[in-house]
């Protein structure tokens, strides 16, 4: 079984039920208004602890990747050789996640992607990627 975020604390709840209801949202300061992610109870530009939830575009690019040989985690050594993105949301925050549709010799940073929220089960959604259908 392959492991799961564990999405149990108040700073990151909103971020992942934000998911399952397929409406990605990122926060943002309320006072300085720049958008943080991992969440955070304090901006870690300003320092303010009044933050918002606001709707992300879902769109960015792959900033980086590497691809995952064995050994790995029992769990998914049946999928490697897998690709690992890092995306940068056009909002600039990052996410590690992965592609859902790119083979791995087509992976490369600057692709435009966009979410492909991938329902896991009633409780959890993954913020996957896949190559975005329009050109910047
Ligand atoms: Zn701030």
């Amino acid at each position: 079984m392959i492991p799961r975020p564990e999405p149990t604390n108040a700073d990151d709840a909103r971020f992942w039920s934000a998911l399952r209801d397929g409406e990605p949202q990122i926060q943002r300061c309320a006072a300085c208004h720049a958008y943080g992610h991992p969440p955070t109870p304090v901006c870690a530009r300003c320092g303010e602890a009044d933050r918002q939830w606001v709707a992300s575009l879902g769109t960015g690019e792959v900033w980086s990747f590497t691809i995952i040989h064995p050994p790995t985690l029992p769990a998914f050594a049946d999928h490697t050789p897998y690709g690992a993105v890092v995306v940068r949301l056009d909002e600039g925050v990052f996410l590690v996640s992965a592609l859902v549709d790119c083979p791995i010799e087509d992976l490369a940073v600057g692709t435009r992607v966009e979410l492909a929220i991938t329902a896991v089960d009633e409780e959890l959604a993954l913020p996957l990627f896949r190559r975005s259908r329009e050109p910047r």
